[in-house]
């Protein structure tokens, strides 16, 4: 029951060329998982939204939900199956002007023909009172506030029991107030075993939830580069996805050496290395180990020194790699990873000094 994207394209022909939206995105969600997708405008949110509903089809690359691959149902039958696979809310509510509120959560219903017919008001009237509108039932969407209709949206999303919401940027329009509510009923939605994919542009919200990709010109950037660096906000991590190289090791190599001069710092991004300082005779010794989400040769990019120690790649690693003038751009953005990567160094510096000393013993 999971959503699944692997290497997913789409691009838009016009008659200026081909336009590239999506850029080979990989994304697994879970079920039950609480996702906020964030990035600027133009990134290429709402397109990734519309392969996840089937809403529109990638170029190249293979879309999975529930164990059902998008590409091998046929067109007709997809909008049913949207209909009881996915709930979808977007922005400016959407509900049909001509139909009470009721109504309209009744109509998913009646589309899929899911629940007996006189199982379907009762239903579409708790769903409402969910969302607190049950007392607005019989009124035309127009009579209500914006907060109003997008409660209401969300109970038309939950009419045929979807185990997915996905919402594109459902408090946009809402003042933050309003917004903290319609967000609060997402939440119990999570609690109640709904998986919930939801892109915002309100970043306080993006960080109450369990986790948050960021779209960067049609990429995701990678999630051990968010962890790696908690701090920056989707500007910075995009301005630094933008630059990093990856680089591939194989188990064994040793990635930089004691003593070298030092150009570059790396994220791990898959596999684990040994941290290791030379002892003068036979083996070098360990005295660390780093796994994905940390970073290593970043001391000697700060200090403008020499390599302190070596890392060498316990199995096959996949790194990202960063320069000095990278690092400083980094720094220079945000003062949280200033403070929290200085922290960082004089710990490995004090654990590296009293290795070092007893080394010399
Ligand atoms: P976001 O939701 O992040 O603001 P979108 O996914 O809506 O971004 O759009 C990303 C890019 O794709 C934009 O440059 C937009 O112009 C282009 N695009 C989106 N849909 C279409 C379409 N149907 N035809 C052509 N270009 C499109
Ligand atoms: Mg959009």
């Amino acid at each position: 029951m999971s959503v699944i994207l692997k290497n997913v394209h789409k691009s838009y022909e016009s008659e200026s060329g081909v336009h590239p939206v999506l850029k080979g995105i990989d994304l697994t969600i879970q079920p039950g998982e609480f996702v906020a997708i964030i990035g600027k405008s133009g990134s290429g949110k709402s397109t990734l939204l519309n392969m996840i509903t089937g809403i529109d089809r990638p170029t190249t690359g293979s879309v999975r939900v529930n164990d059902t691959d998008l590409h091998s149902l046929p067109p007709r039958k997809l909008a049913p199956w949207r209909g009881r696979q996915i709930g979808v809310i977007f922005q400016f509510f959407q509900l049909l002007p001509t139909l009470s509120l009721l109504e309209n959560v009744m109509l998913p219903m009646d589309f899929c023909g899911m629940y007996a017919p006189r199982e379907r008001l009762q239903r579409a009237m708790g769903l409402l009172e969910q969302v607190q509108m049950a007392e607005h039932a019989h009124k035309m969407p127009s009579a209500v506030s914006g907060g109003q209709q997008q409660r209401v949206a969300i109970a038309r999303a939950l009419a045929n029991d979807p185990p997915i919401i996905v919402a594109d940027e459902p408090t946009g329009s809402l003042d933050s107030k309003t917004a903290d509510s319609v967000f609060t009923l997402f939440r119990h939605l999570v609690e109640r075993g709904k998986t919930v994919i939801m892109v915002t542009h309100d970043n306080d919200l993006a960080h109450q939830v369990q986790r948050t990709v960021v779209v960067v010109d049609g990429e995701i950037v990678n999630e051990y580069v968010m962890q790696a660096f908690p701090h920056l906000d989707a500007e910075q991590l995009g301005h630094l996805h933008s630059r990093l190289e990856r680089v591939f090791v194989p188990a064994g190599s040793m990635i930089i050496q004691e003593g070298d001069e030092a150009d570059r710092a790396y994220i791990i991004v898959s596999g684990e290395a040994d941290v290791l300082i030379h002892q003068g005779f036979g083996e070098d010794r360990v005295v660390n180990r780093l796994e994905p989400g940390q970073y290593f040769g970043e001391i000697a990019l700060i200090h403008g020194s020499r390599r302190t120690a070596s890392v060498r790649a316990r199995e096959d690693m996949e790194l990202l790699a960063f320069g000095k003038e990278e690092l400083s751009g980094l720094l220079n953005r945000s003062t949280m990873t200033v403070e929290e990567m200085n922290q960082e160094v004089r710990e490995r510096l004090a654990q590296l000094a009293t290795m070092k000393q007893a080394v010399m013993k």
